[in-house]
């Protein structure tokens, strides 16, 4: 067993600052990721709201950086998914999957992310990876010169009907609203983009198919109830994500929606126990908030360390 002071789960921004901070607290750090660095960030295709790049700047490339700089401060990544997370008097056993050790970490930063949130329409899952997607930067060049579908009003959504107009022929954006949520300059980027067509007020209530793959989508008018088929060879996904906080349910408190509750200081209401990003309940869930957290809750881990532990981190060496 390996004897840690801060352990992160999740490398998305918030764990890896989680880490850089920690790292650079002196104190021994390990981070575990069960997929690539960088989360949700590393399948954006294009970020232009994150400082320090004024002409925008790709999710994969800022992840990668992101990482490069975490593992200089000395943060070691262990590609792992945790099995499991469980309190002991001395800290948290913390088990990955394969063949890795179980650590024994003093402190624990959840930085967990999320997961796409499904629609929940028939065949949904059946023709994920044979039209259906939840990522435009990953599957989008499957799509190039043909018909895409985008569904939802959020800041991912119009992030990706704007990155497939640049592919496809033609690409509908279905919100069950007449108002995006994302952001005005990005809400009027979509809305002049002669490829992107709006489908307001609707929602998608039948995927079609044809040889196992996806060929089309009903879509029904909320207000008038009216439906329409749209010819589609790509349904992309963006209504939202859901926290991913399986490991830590029966931990510490999570609100009805699945989130960690934390104070500001990111505790958790278990001592030693922190939450970064998108997993914990917030009001802005960016990329740049995401960082906030992974400061302060390395910080406040660090703190800990010293406040209720004494001096007795491993200091390294
Ligand atoms: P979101 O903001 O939660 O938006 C989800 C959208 O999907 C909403 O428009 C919602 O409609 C719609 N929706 C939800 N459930 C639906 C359903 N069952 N059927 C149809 N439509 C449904 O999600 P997001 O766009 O993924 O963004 C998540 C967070 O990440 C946000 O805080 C966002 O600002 C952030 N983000 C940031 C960046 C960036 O910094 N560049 C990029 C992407 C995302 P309603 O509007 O009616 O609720």
């Amino acid at each position: 067993m390996k004897t840690v002071d801060i352990l992160v789960i999740g490398a998305g921004p918030a764990g890896m600052t989680a880490g850089l901070y920690a790292a650079r607290s002196g104190r021994e750090v390990a981070m575990v990721e069960k997929a690539l660095p960088g989360g949700q960030m590393g399948t954006a295709h294009w970020i232009e709201n994150y400082p320090g790049f004024p002409d925008g700047i790709g999710g994969a490339e800022l992840a990668m950086q992101m990482q490069q700089q975490a593992e200089k401060a000395g943060v070691r990544v262990v590609y792992q998914a945790v099995q499991s997370l469980a309190r002991q008097k001395e800290g948290f056993l913390v088990t990955p999957g394969g063949k890795d050790e179980p650590f024994l970490a003093r402190t624990v930063i959840l930085a967990l992310g999320g997961q796409p949130r499904p629609l929940g329409v028939e065949g949904e899952d059946r023709l994920r990876g044979r039209g259906v997607s939840y990522c435009a930067a990953c599957d989008g060049a499957f799509f190039r010169g043909k018909k895409t579908v985008v569904v939802g009003g959020g800041e991912t959504a119009v992030a990706d009907a704007l990155f497939l107009a640049g592919l496809c022929t033609r690409v509908t954006l279905v919100h069950r609203r007449d108002t995006l949520r994302c952001t005005p300059v990005m809400a009027e980027r979509v809305k002049s983009e002669e490829k992107i067509a709006m489908c307001w007020d609707s929602t998608v209530t039948a995927l079609h198919e044809e040889n196992g793959k996806l060929c089309g989508v009903t879509v029904q008018n909320r207000k008038t109830g009216e439906t329409q088929i749209l010819p589609a060879d790509g349904l992309f996904i963006a209504v939202g994500h859901t926290p991913d906080t399986a490991l830590c349910r029966g931990l510490c408190a999570l609100d009805e929606g699945g989130y960690i509750l934390t104070d500001e200081r990111m505790h958790t209401d278990v001592p030693g126990l922190f939450a970064a990003g998108d997993c914990r309940k917030k009001n802005l869930r960016q990329i740049s908030t995401a960082v906030g957290d992974g400061a302060i809750a390395a910080e406040e881990a660090a703190a800990f360390l010293l406040e209720e532990m004494g001096q007795g981190g491993t200091q390294r060496k």
